[in-house]
C-alpha cells in the first residue's frame, strides 16, 4: 500500500474513516499573523509554515510510503506578538493575537476530534518562536496527549533550540547554495530573532510579491541574546525587527525552508518509528527569558 497526503477540507467523512488508524499520521499547522517590522506582511509566519510543512510531508511520505497523511488547514492563531517586547512602539496596532490558553484549548480540542475517530498520531507544526507561544503548544500537546492515551508532536519545540541558538544550522544551509554564504550573512542567519535575514530571504523565495525593497536599506538591530529582552524594552524607535534584514537573498530563503522541513521530517519519523524524544531538548523549557 502507498500512502497518500489527504487534505480534510477535501475529502469525506467515509473516505477518512477507510484510513488504517496506525499508519495515519496528522498533521495541524498553525500560522501566526504577527508584525513583522516595516518590509514582511503579517503572514510571514504562516507563509514559512506552509512552505515547511510541504517539505516535511514531502520528506516523509517519500522515506515512509506506508504512512497517510491527513493534513488539516492551516488555523490562524498564535500567541504573543513581537511588539510586546517594546509596547510602547506600538501604541496602537501590533499583531493579532489569542490568549496561551486558547492556543492550549485550540490543540486539545482538535486533537480530541480526531482521538474520538480513532486517530492516535497528531503533530503539530507552527513556525512562531516566541516563548509564551511553544509553551502553550506544548502544554496543549501534553494535555491532549494524556487526555486521549495519544500521541502529539509540538514538532517545532523541537527544531528551535538548534535553529536559535549557536548557528547549528549554518553550514546545512550553506551545503544547499550554489553562491555560497558570504562571512556577513552567516552573521546575519545566525542572528535568528524576527524579521531577519532568515525569514526576509524565506520571503523572497515564497512569496517576493510580499516584500518591500525597504529591507534592502534597513538598519541592523543586533543583540546578544541574553540581553535582547532587556535591550529591546528600551528601544523608542523600534521597526519591530530583530537582526539583519538587509542580508537576505531569495536563494538563502529556498535553503532554510528545505533544512528546516528536512529536520522536521526526520525529528517525525523517529517519534513515528517510537523513539523516545526526551533526550532532545524541547523549547523554550529550560530557557531563561
Ligand atoms: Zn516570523
Amino acid at each position: 500500500m502507498t500512502g497518500k497526503t489527504y487534505k480534510v477540507e477535501e475529502i469525506s467523512g467515509p473516505k477518512l474513516d477507510t484510513l488504517d488508524r496506525d499508519r495515519t499520521i496528522i498533521v495541524i499547522p498553525f500560522g501566526m499573523l504577527e508584525f513583522h517590522g516595516p518590509h514582511l506582511p503579517y503572514g510571514t509566519d504562516l507563509f514559512e509554515n506552509e512552505a515547511i510543512t510541504e517539505k516535511l510531508i514531502e520528506i516523509v511520505s517519500k522515506e515512509d510510503p506506508t504512512i497517510d497523511i491527513v493534513l488539516y488547514p492551516t488555523v490562524p492563531a498564535g500567541v504573543f506578538g513581537i511588539e510586546n517586547l517594546s509596547p510602547s512602539r506600538f501604541p496602537t496596532i501590533g499583531s493579532f493575537v489569542i490568549r496561551p490558553e486558547t492556543m492550549s484549548a485550540l490543540i486539545v480540542d482538535m486533537s480530541a476530534n480526531f482521538a474520538r475517530f480513532g486517530f492516535r498520531h497528531i503533530v503539530i507544526v507552527s513556525f512562531h518562536g516566541a516563548p509564551e507561544h511553544c509553551t502553550a503548544i506544548n502544554q496543549g500537546a501534553d494535555e491532549a496527549a494524556k487526555a486521549y492515551s495519544i500521541a502529539v508532536l509540538p514538532i517545532m519545540s523541537y527544531v528551535f533550540f538548534p535553529l536559535f541558538f549557536g548557528g547549528e544550522y549554518i553550514e546545512k544551509f550553506n551545503n544547499r547554495l550554489k553562491s555560497k554564504l558570504s562571512a556577513e550573512e552567516k552573521e546575519a542567519l545566525r542572528r535568528f530573532i524576527h524579521a531577519e535575514a532568515f525569514e526576509t530571504s524565506a520571503m523572497l523565495y515564497l512569496k517576493p510579491h510580499l516584500v518591500d525593497d525597504s529591507y534592502k536599506t534597513l538598519k541592523p538591530v543586533v543583540f546578544d541574546y541574553d540581553k535582547m529582552f532587556e535591550e529591546l524594552k528600551k528601544l523608542s524607535d523600534w521597526e519591530g525587527y530583530v537582526g539583519i534584514p538587509s542580508r537576505s537573498r531569495a536563494e538563502i530563503g529556498e535553503a532554510v525552508i528545505s533544512v528546516v522541513g528536512e529536520e522536521c521530517a526526520d525529528l517525525l519519523l523517529r517519534w513515528y518509528r517510537g523513539e523516545n524524544l526526551t533526550e532532545v531538548r524541547r523549547y523554550p523549557e529550560g530557557l531563561n527569558v
